[in-house]
């Protein structure tokens, strides 16, 4: 038996990085875990291979191929993880997506596109997962993935960081809001992390000459960073196990950093 056995869990862009790696120490923790993406051939091959884990200790592993701006198909997921699991007590909001442009030349397409998977997906996810609970008379536990983009702005992705922005005023809003229906909100915002999410975006930074080739954000980054490095996605999911379990049943409203040191404001 896992800390997390028994625990039925949703996480959201799961098909790869930090997702990925959040649904796969769930499960090495024990707790059933729905793995869900907009990749729905990638997810499923994540959820696949997540079952060499979940042979060994129990827990129960689906899938789900969402967009998470789309609330019939979030529902949709949710149907599916509570029929495989009978319950849903963790919902994991992590999908996001970043792409660089110059302030002055941030289209409403660009706004939109980014403020529609992290905001607006991120509220959609929150909504439903919390009816979901509701219905279930369960209480349980809904967690967001921030960023230190959410506590302060950085060049060339300001609609990322208002994104971001918005995932914060989110948990402290739905935490005043769910907490009558015994459902705690938090999030947690990692620091750089080293996953795919950084290959396009070096792209998109040396396209509008923000950087002179791959890899130079994150060099520039690891130098603020008390750690020395830059993280893995595992170095996230110590705190994302202890967030989806009993442990942090008294915390609400609250983001924790996960940045190795860089930002201490
Ligand atoms: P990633 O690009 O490697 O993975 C994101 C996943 O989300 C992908 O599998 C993608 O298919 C999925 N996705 C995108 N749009 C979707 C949609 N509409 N519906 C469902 N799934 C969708 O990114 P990552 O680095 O693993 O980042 C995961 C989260 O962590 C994001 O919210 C990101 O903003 C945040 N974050 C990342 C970093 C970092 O340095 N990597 C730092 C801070 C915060």
């Amino acid at each position: 038996m896992g800390r997390l056995s028994g625990r039925s869990c949703i996480v959201t862009g799961a098909a790869r990085g930090i997702g990925r790696a959040i649904g796969e120490a769930l499960v090495s923790e024990g707790a059933d875990v729905c793995f869900a993406d907009i990749n729905g051939e990638q997810v499923e091959r994540v959820a696949a291979d997540s079952h060499t884990i979940s042979n060994t200790n129990g827990a129960m592993v689906t899938w789900a191929a969402v967009d998470v701006t789309d609330r019939q198909q979030v529902q949709d997921m949710i149907g599916k993880a509570v029929s495989a699991f009978g319950k849903l007590d963790v919902k994991f909001n992590n999908a996001g997506v970043n792409k660089p442009m110059n302030f002055l030349d941030v289209t409403e397409d660009n706004w939109n596109f980014i403020m529609g998977v992290n905001g607006l997906g991120c509220m959609i996810g929150m909504q439903e997962a919390a009816k979901q609970m509701i219905s279930q008379g369960t209480g349980g536990k809904i967690v967001n993935t921030a960023s230190i983009a959410s506590r302060q702005g950085f060049g060339n992705v300001a609609p990322y960081c208002a994104s971001k922005w918005a995932v914060v005023s989110l948990t402290q809003s739905g935490a005043r809001d769910l907490a009558p229906h015994n459902i705690t909100v938090t999030g947690f915002a990692p620091g750089v992390v080293a996953t795919e999410m950084w290959e396009q975006v070096d792209q998109d930074l040396m396209a509008i000459g923000a950087a002179e080739r791959p890899g130079q954000a994150m060099e520039e980054f690891s130098a603020e960073i008390l750690k020395g490095r830059v993280a893995k996605p595992h170095d996230i999911t110590g705190t994302t196990n202890f967030l989806a379990s009993k442990d942090s049943d008294y915390m609400t409203g609250q983001i924790v950093m996960i940045d190795g040191g860089m930002t201490l404001v």
